[in-house]
């Protein structure tokens, strides 16, 4: 007997028949004699319709009704797969973040996990439940309900599975496993069987959105035994593992690609002490994260450019912060551009390889695609391109680091 997580994304539970075929799954874990949790998330298109509303109804919304909104996609969910799976003669009940409770922090919209209480649901496995628990959502410290941040579910099925002390946590969802890069958009992508944790994390929080990023960091702490698989086939999936368990490393391990990235050049700033202080300070004070930063040189030792990302989300945000920063910031002129797409080649094996950053730069010239900003980190290289080239920069990368399936 084993102890299982299971999740359903969006596409998974998209519909009654869908919820019925991942009901089906369930069955077999039941029947197979193994304690089970089931979180689900709400059906595709839900959230993004309800985050529409939200927009719709206040631009500067109050957070916490945010919340209260976009995660009752999930409690529908919760409550159709407890049923159906009732319908099919086996015990289960729905379980709402707050019912738990999962208690998070109160940063609305992306909260954090702090605690999650297990002696309710574990009393009921000796009665051979079911636990169907709603993803995406927690309980603040003020008793309000609070999110994950988008594509949360993942983060609450691992969460689940480190405090239940799971043996498994299987993530299915509408590909059957970890791509070496989309294969919505390479066709010769190719399925990975093992993974490290440590790949897993740069490919999510490079744009991957197989996993959220935060679900690869809970996996890792707790050392939750992780898989991506399809809910619509029975092929095996791809298993995040330790770097040790991996007996052929290649160099690269695959692409990422974010189009939620948006550039912004302050044109000739002092070039003195201060300066990025001056810039990114407010920024941060605001709640924006800055990614990528270039500053030119300066050819008269007074002003330079400097050059750095945001999310296409905070562009607006960020350009009222700059601007109200003007005098102390000291620039000449603000440029900004969001056609733009962030590439990023991973793999854990960059570490003792050379020339995987040429072979990356060498590609995208070939295709006279202009690299506007570079950055790097141990097993990664990032290159800020025009978006209208991320196919064609995609497929090329591929080829260029020998990861065609045949
Ligand atoms: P779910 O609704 O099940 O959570 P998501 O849409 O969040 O599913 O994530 C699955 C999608 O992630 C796939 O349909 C695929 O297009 C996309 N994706 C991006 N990069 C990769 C990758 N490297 N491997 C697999 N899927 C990827
Ligand atoms: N339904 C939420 C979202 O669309 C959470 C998830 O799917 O994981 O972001
Ligand atoms: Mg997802």
């Amino acid at each position: 007997m084993a102890r299982i997580v299971m999740k359903f994304g969006g596409t998974s539970v998209a519909d009654l028949d869908r919820i019925a075929n991942a009901a089906e799954r369930v069955r077999r874990e039941v029947e197979a004699g193994n304690e089970v949790i089931v979180t689900v998330s709400a059906m595709a298109g839900v959230t993004n319709q309800l985050v529409g509303y939200v927009d719709q109804t206040s631009k500067m919304y109050d957070a916490r009704e945010y919340d209260t909104i976009v995660s009752s996609g999930e409690q529908v969910t919760a409550g159709l797969m407890a049923l159906r799976l009732q319908s099919m003669g086996i015990s289960a009940r729905s379980w709402l973040g707050w019912q738990i409770p999962i208690k998070t922090n109160e940063v609305h919209g992306k909260a954090r996990i702090e605690d999650i209480s297990t002696d309710a649901i574990v009393a009921r496995f000796a009665e051979n439940q079911v636990a169907v628990v709603a993803g995406f959502q927690g309980l603040s410290p003020l008793n309000r309900i609070t999110t994950l941040g988008r594509g949360g579910s993942d983060t609450t099925a691992v969460a689940l599975a480190a405090a239940f002390k799971a043996d498994r946590c299987d993530i299915y969802t509408d590909v059957d496993g970890v791509y070496t890069t989309d294969p919505r958009i390479v066709s010769k992508a190719k399925k990975i069987d093992m993974i490290t944790f440590e790949e897993m994390l740069e490919m999510a929080s490079q744009g991957a959105k197989v996993l959220q990023t935060r679900s690869v960091e809970v996996a890792m702490n707790h050392g939750v035994k992780l898989q991506v698989r399809s809910s619509f086939e029975d092929t095996p999936g791809t298993m995040v593992v330790d770097e040790d368990e991996i007996v052929e490393q290649q160099v690269v391990s695959g692409i990422a690609y974010s189009r939620d990235e948006a550039k912004i050049t302050l044109v000739r700033v002092n070039d003195k002490p201060g300066v990025a202080a001056a810039i990114f300070g407010p920024l941060s004070d605001g709640s924006i994260n800055v990614d990528m930063i270039v500053q030119s040189v300066s050819p008269d030792g007074e002003r330079t450019d400097m050059t750095f990302t945001v999310t296409k989300t905070d562009l607006g945000r960020a350009i009222e912060v700059l601007e109200a920063n003007r005098p102390e910031i000291g620039y000449e002129n603000l440029l900004s551009d969001d056609n733009v797409v962030k590439i990023s080649v991973i793999g854990v094996g960059m570490r003792s390889h050379a020339g995987v950053a040429q072979t990356m730069f060498r590609t995208l010239s070939e295709k006279g695609i202009n690299i506007q900003v570079i950055s790097t980190s141990e097993i990664k290289i990032s290159t800020l391109i025009s978006e209208d080239y991320t196919e064609l920069a995609l497929r090329a990368l591929h080829t260029a680091y020998g990861l065609d399936a045949q």
